[in-house]
């Protein structure tokens, strides 16, 4: 597919739902892809990525960044606390903010750094038991205490389950999101970013749609 064709298919979206083209952020999600086509995104001009596992990112960003000024990596993959510091070094912004141990330890590296990504709160929006997330009916008292710890939330972030129409699950973040004044909503992928574009996504996360097929078994 390409980027060219993601970036008219997200025009094409953001004109039907009546939205601006600029409040939609596509983050090209390069986990697991060989980094010549990663290089291709890269010289096409794009500069906003995700990854799901700090190590792989730590592998391979620093260089990037160094070749491509502007660059940016957002971490969409879960987090454990221990590597939370070195996450923060990495990325722009982390999209799986998604319990409270890991919010208490990046509030206190952020007190000790001076300084912290954007943060999204994963919710668990079709409460499944192996998925990471904040179960929609603690999202409140999550989000509360997240700002009680001065974390800069910007937004929400869901995976819908796979074999659920995704569209009522992007409806409960917006309202849980809408509800909690949050603006930021990071939802869509590949196969559904057009619909989240319909129902208020600002960063979708589309890769296989851009770079092709990840290698099977990983990502
Ligand atoms: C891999 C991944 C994506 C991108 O998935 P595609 O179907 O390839 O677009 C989006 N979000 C998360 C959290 C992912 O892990």
């Amino acid at each position: 597919m390409g980027l060219s064709e993601i970036e008219n298919r997200i025009s094409a979206a953001c004109k039907k739902a009546g939205r601006d083209r600029a409040d939609v952020q596509l983050i090209a999600v390069s986990k697991v892809q060989p980094n010549d086509r990663v290089a291709a995104v890269l010289d096409q001009g794009h500069r906003l990525f995700g990854e799901n596992r700090v190590q792989e990112a730590a592998g391979k960003w620093p260089d990037f960044r160094a070749s491509y000024p502007g660059a940016q990596v957002h971490l969409i993959g879960p987090l454990q606390s221990n590597k939370a510091r070195q996450a923060m070094g990495l990325f722009e912004a982390i999209h799986s903010v998604d319990r409270p141990k890991l919010a208490q330890a990046i509030s206190r590296l952020a007190q000790e750094e001076g300084r912290c990504p954007d943060l999204f709160i994963q919710i668990n929006t079709g409460e499944e038991p192996q998925k990471a997330g904040i179960m929609p009916a603690q999202a409140d008292d999550f989000i509360k205490d997240c700002r009680d710890l001065d974390l800069p939330v910007r937004g929400l972030m869901c995976i819908p389950p796979v074999e659920e129409t995704p569209s009522l699950h992007f409806a409960l973040l917006a309202k849980i999101a809408a509800r909690n004044g949050l603006s930021g909503l990071s939802m869509g992928m590949s196969g559904d970013f057009e619909q989240a574009i319909a129902f208020g996504a600002t960063h979708i996360r589309v890769g296989s749609a851009i770079f092709g097929e990840r290698v099977p078994g990983q990502g």
